[in-house]
Order: C-alpha cells, then structure tokens, then sequence
C-alpha cells in the first residue's frame, strides 16, 4: 500500500510528462496514485483522490456493475480497453459527467495487485463525433430531398415526354387525315366537274327540248324527256351521297342510326328509284312477298348500299337484260343478292375492284367515280356485315350483302 508513497517522487516524475490521466488503484477499488493530467480531467487538487473510492469518478448506475467487472478484471489480469462497445462516463468533483475513454492496466507489486487506469477525456472528441453525425444526418437528410425531387422531376419529365409523343402522333394523325382530305376535295373537284358536265348538259338540253314542245298531243314527248331529268338528277343525287358518305367515313363522322323498318319498304324505294335509271327492256325482279320482315338496321345505310349495287347492275349491264334481287335470312343473318347479266369484271381486275377511285377497264366509257363499292364495303363492316361477288366477264355479275339482324318480326 505504501509502495506508491514510497516512490511518490519517481511515479510523479513518470506520470506527469504524460497528458492522459493516470489513475492507480488497488484490489479494494482505493485509489492509491493518480497525476496531474487526471486530477485536471476530474477537478480535484494535488493527492485530493488519494485513499477515495473509484467509485466518485463513476456514475452511479455503473456501481456495482463496475465493482464486479473490475474483480473479475484483476483476476484476469491482462491489459485492455474498457467499455468496448459502449460509452464511458466519468463524474467530475462539481458532478459533472463527461465521456471518457479508459484503458486498464493491471499489475501487482510486492505481492500486491492494481490496476492502472489511462483515462482521456473524449468530450470534445464526442462533440465533434456528434457534430459530424449531425453533419451526416443532415447531409443525408438533404441527399433524400434531392433524390425525391430527382424523382419527382424525372417523373414529370417523362410524363411530359408521354405527353408530347401523344400530342406528336395527334397532330401527325390530323396532318394525314388534313392531307387525304385535301387530296378528297382536289379529286372531287376533277370528279365533279367532269362527271357533273355530261348529266347536267343532258337535263339542260331536255329541259330546252321540253319547253319546245307546245301542243296537248306532245305530252308523250314530254314525258319522256322530264324522265331523262329525274334520272339524271337522281344520277346526281347519288353522287353526291357517295362524296358525303366519303367525307364522313374519312373524317370519322359516320354515324349510324338503328330502327326498326319493313324491309320492303327499302327494298321497294331502291326498285322505284332503278326502274328511272332502266336501259331498254331491262328488268328488275324482286321479291315481292317479304312483308313479314321487319329489320332493325340504319335504314339510310342499307338504301344507299342497295342502290348503289342495283345502279351498277343497270349501268353495267346491256338493254333487255334482267336483274335479281333475292333476299335470304337465317341464324340472324340477312342475304341479299343482286344478279346481272351484264358484262362482267375482268378476272385480272377483280381483287381491286373495293379500292377507292378503282374502275375496271371495261367500265372506263360509262360515267362512274369508282367510289361506290368502297363506302359500301366500309359502311357494311362498320355494322358488322360483308359484301362478296363473283363475276364472269360478258355473263354478269353477282354482289352479295350479309348484315347481321338481331331482330325481325315475322307478322
Ligand atoms: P363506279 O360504278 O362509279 O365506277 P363503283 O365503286 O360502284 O364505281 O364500282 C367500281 C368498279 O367496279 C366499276 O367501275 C366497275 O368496273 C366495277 N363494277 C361494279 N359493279 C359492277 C357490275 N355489276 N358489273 C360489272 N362491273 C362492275
């Protein structure tokens, strides 16, 4: 016990050049040396700890717990840090507690054991350990914000690229559909003005012709010529509801009605309408018993299909010739077929023969915009039907229409 005492003098000279503070204390937790350096760390004067427990430079709640430690720390006797993995405290004289860092030493002389304790106050160390911790938390903190509004950035801007895309193929759409209106509007000028002139002239000249005749017994010459006028507007009439029905369709404007309707009625408006356009001894036969069907389908549409297929039947075809017009329906499904025995489609020009503006070269001579079976076809698949032909050149011809019926009244 004395042995510090003793050589009071050469463990002072020893532990004063050192800057850590020097504890020494024995088997019984007495302090027995310190030096300058931890009577500083602590705040206690010159030999003020000497003969004091450890204990009033520990916190309380480490105690016991440290007393334990510290036997089991002697009996081991090996060098070594202290609180590995946790923080240290020490208590200063005003009671203060700041962190520190100890390494214990234990040794025994003459017969006795001790333990030296090195003792750093880390309380600065701990502040700037924190400083950058905050530092970090912060820094990580703001690298978060970054990424989430990198994030939201990234996001925006692909949404806005989604956007412009959309926005690139609408107008790239429009522009086309721009352009193959133009191109609608230019062919319908040429068409108009060529196909318009050979009718128009024909209703002026009946028109003048008529006017000549003046006595009661010419009414016959009339007549005839006031024919000529109906059929050639009528000519014009469907010319034009072809044009609207290609503006529509191009446009993306066609619009289909339903109702329910007797077929005869369409079917008796079509005849009625063809008998005008007939050719010498042409004939048209047509079904004369299909009251019972009552159809819901877009009665515009079916009219200007069926006209448009008895007009051809007529105009393609030669004087005392006859047309069919035959209708069949079963499993919901309507059939109508028109036969001609007139000249026929050229078998190397029958696969184009639904192309728009397409005419057959056995047609060129008669008056004709190539546009009919192109809208026809178009408005009969829009409403789930077909159109099929089949044709022999100078035998005739035979166009065949299916349209789905969901509903017809047999009275
Ligand atoms: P258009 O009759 O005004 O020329 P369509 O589109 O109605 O136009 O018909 C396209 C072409 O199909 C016609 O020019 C003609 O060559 C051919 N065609 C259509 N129907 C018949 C038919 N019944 N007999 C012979 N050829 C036909």
């Amino acid at each position: 016990m004395k042995v510090f005492e003793k050589n009071n003098n050469i463990f002072k000279l020893l532990s004063e050049a050192i800057s850590e503070g020097i504890i020494v204390v024995n088997e019984n937790q007495v302090i027995v040396a310190t030096n300058g350096s931890a009577n500083d760390i602590f705040g206690y004067e010159t030999d003020e700890l000497i003969g004091k427990s450890l204990n009033i430079l520990i916190p309380k709640k480490h105690h016991t717990s440290h007393k334990s430690h510290f036997k089991g720390f002697v009996n081991h006797s090996e060098k070594r840090h202290m609180g590995a993995g946790r923080d240290l405290y020490g208590i200063r004289k005003n009671g203060s507690m700041f962190p520190v860092e100890a390494g214990l030493n234990p040794f025994a002389i003459y017969g006795n054991n001790y333990v030296m304790a090195l003792v750093i106050d880390i309380t600065l160390r701990k502040k700037q350990e924190e400083q950058i911790q905050d530092l970090n938390a912060r820094l990580e903190q703001r690298i978060e914000a970054r990424t989430e509004e990198l994030h939201h950035t990234i996001q925006e801007l692909q949404e806005e690229v989604a956007l412009r895309m959309e926005a690139e193929a609408k107008t790239k759409e429009s522009l086309k559909k721009e352009r193959d209106l133009n191109e609608l509007k230019t062919k319908f000028l040429s068409l108009v003005s060529h196909e318009f002139k050979t009718p128009l002239s024909g209703i002026l000249t009946s028109a003048t012709l008529t006017g000549k005749y003046k006595e009661t017994e010419q009414q016959e010459k009339r007549e005839k010529h006031l024919d000529t006028i109906k059929n050639k507007v009528k000519y014009l009439d469907n010319i034009l509801n072809d044009f609207l029905s290609i503006e529509r369709l191009e446009t993306g404007k066609a619009t289909y009605k339903f109702s329910q309707f007797p077929l005869s009625k369409v079917i008796n408006e079509v005849v009625y309408d063809a008998n005008m356009l007939l050719k010498d001894g042409q004939r048209i036969n047509y079904p004369k018993d299909i009251d019972e069907y009552v159809i819901e389908f877009d009665e515009k549409i079916l009219e200007l299909v069926l006209s448009n297929l008895m007009n051809n039947a007529i105009k393609y075809s030669g004087e005392h010739t006859t047309i069919d017009l035959q209708v069949y329906y079963e499993n919901n499904i309507l059939t109508i077929t028109i036969i001609d025995q007139g000249r026929g489609i050229p078998e190397k020009e029958q696969n184009f023969i639904f192309k728009r503006y397409f005419r057959a070269e056995n047609a060129l001579l008669d008056q004709g915009t190539g546009i009919g079976l192109n809208i026809v076809k178009s408005h009969l698949e829009n409403l789930g039907g077909s159109i099929t032909f089949t044709s022999k050149e100078n035998e005739g011809s035979t166009f065949s229409i299916t349209i789905p019926i969901t509903h017809t009244d047999k009275s």
